[in-house]
């Protein structure tokens, strides 16, 4: 549980693995103005609202880093995350060892284990004693 000191390339953006709760989340793909980018039509991810609401757990997507947006320079949206910039987990979780919490296996396919959360349910562990 390391999760406090956990930097994301140097800056904290709600950083990777760190769950929240909020229920209410700026929109990833429109930046939370309601309007698609470059289209400027009401945002298909929000509804035109600038925030979703998600019940439960979320983490910040870790494929968009949040935007939103499937991969940098173009507007399709994230498959991770739906375009929302953040996606559902079921505590508890940790930082997936495979892309070590990027959420990429390459420059534009998610990670198998973690499908491009950044973070994987931490297994039940057997008893100990
Ligand atoms: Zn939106
Ligand atoms: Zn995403
Ligand atoms: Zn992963």
């Amino acid at each position: 549980m390391d999760w406090e000191t956990y930097k994301w390339q140097g800056k904290r953006l709600g950083g990777v693995g760190e769950v929240m709760k909020d229920g209410v989340y700026k929109c990833g793909y429109c930046r939370s103005t309601g309007f698609t980018p470059r289209t400027k039509c009401k945002c298909s991810v929000c509804r035109g609202e600038g925030e979703n609401h998600i019940e439960g757990s979320v983490v910040r997507c870790a494929f968009c880093q949040g935007s939103g947006v499937g991969h940098s320079g173009s507007t399709v949206t994230c498959t991770s995350c739906k375009g929302k910039g953040v996606v559902l987990v079921k505590e508890p979780v940790e930082v997936c060892s495979k892309c070590r919490g990027t959420g990429r296996s390459s420059s534009q396919l998610s990670c198998l284990d973690c499908r491009g959360k950044g973070v994987v349910e931490v297994k039940a562990k057997k008893a100990e004693f």
